[in-house]
């Protein structure tokens, strides 16, 4: 299927000069219309950052240092987000490409009605539409989150945390959005919530056509939810395949690692082993793969030498970037 959002080469900073740490490493990463893309990956492997970046909502000392995300409209030609003035970056936002980030269910604001702050968000983009419609418009927001519309009258505090969540999804809806992010905030909700709210906003998916981008450290979920899922490790997407594929034969040993850290939902059990270990100090990372130094099967090349990211010889539909499985000449794209 085609593209909706192609993410090129994109790095990520924290801080300039000498003191900067590089976060995201040149991500090459594709988001088809419609799908469910899952990412995942530990704690600080700069998935935040890359969400943040590629909507241009990073926060200082944050600082893209190279690359291109296209966008393709349903129709004219693919805009680079990455050059949009501020006015365009403001209509983008809601309308093209809309963000429902790690800990949102506290953004609502605590002083307002459910009611009026979907409705403002509805005011801000369609200022032509009347009242009645904006609330007509609010109610069936809700209905599409599974919130009965007697709840518009209600102050987030009244609301759950996963019917606060699911108000967010709804905002982020509100103008039809060719692509929707998701940042998981895994530490807030529990695992059964995640798991509806996933289920959830795959299943509007089917019925509003639109793709989303689920961002969580908690790969089983993925598994169950996503088209396909992308795997990131210090900065770098260093995995990517279908999810059943991926789930069936991880190419990439941190992959298999993920695999064993979270209990599975459905299928047959795992034993849990964890990945020994901790993630790499991205002001040091080790020479060669990242992944080296925790690695159970690092070979030779694995301390010394990078690996690219790319289909392994025997399957063009995923890719990785580990010397186990060495890529072919062309570079995945
Ligand atoms: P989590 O699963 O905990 O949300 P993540 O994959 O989203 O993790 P990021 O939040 O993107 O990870 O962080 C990536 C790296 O960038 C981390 O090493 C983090 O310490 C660093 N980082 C994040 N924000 C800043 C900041 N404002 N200043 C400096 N470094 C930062
Ligand atoms: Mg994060």
């Amino acid at each position: 299927s085609e593209p909706v959002l192609e993410i090129r080469r994109l790095s990520v900073d924290y801080g300039l000069g000498d003191s900067a740490v590089r976060a995201v490493r040149e991500v090459d990463l594709t988001l088809h219309r419609g799908e469910v893309l899952g990412l995942a990956g530990e704690s600080g492997s700069g998935k935040s950052t890359l969400a943040y970046g590629l909507t241009r909502l990073l926060p200082p000392p944050g600082v893209i240092s190279g690359g291109q995300v296209l966008y393709h409209p349903v129709d004219g030609p693919p805009v680079d987000v990455l050059t949009l003035s501020p006015a365009q970056l403001r209509a983008f936002r809601w309308a093209e490409t809309s963000i429902v980030f790690q800990g949102a269910m506290n953004s609502l604001n605590p002083v307002h009605k459910v009611s009026t702050q979907l409705v403002d968000v509805i005011r801000a983009h369609q200022p032509g539409l009347s009242r009645p419609a904006r609330l007509a418009r609010a109610r069936e927001l809700l209905r599409l989150v599974g919130i009965s519309a007697d709840r518009l009258d209600s102050y987030p505090h009244q609301l759950s945390g996963g019917m606060r969540q699911r108000v967010m999804i709804g905002m982020a809806l509100a103008l039809e959005p060719q692509v929707v992010i998701m940042d998981e905030p895994t530490t807030a909700l529990d695992v059964v919530m995640q798991r509806q709210i996933l289920g959830q906003l795959a299943e509007l998916r089917e019925r509003l056509g639109f793709a989303v981008l689920f961002i969580t450290h908690d790969l089983s979920l993925l598994v169950e939810f996503s088209d396909r899922i992308a795997i990131m490790y210090g900065g770098r997407v260093v995995e990517q395949a279908p999810a059943a594929q991926l789930y069936r034969a991880a190419l990439h040993p941190y992959t298999d690692g993920l695999l064993h850290s979270f209990p599975a939902l459905r299928g047959p059990r795992r034993e849990l082993t964890g990945i020994p270990g901790s993630p790499p100090d991205l002001r040091a990372m080790p020479d060669g793969c990242a992944f080296h130094p925790r690695c159970p099967k690092a070979l030779a090349p694995c301390d010394s030498r990078l690996p690219t990211l790319g289909p392994p010889a025997d399957d063009p539909g995923r890719a990785v970037a580990c010397w186990l499985h060495p890529a072919d000449e062309v570079v995945a794209r």
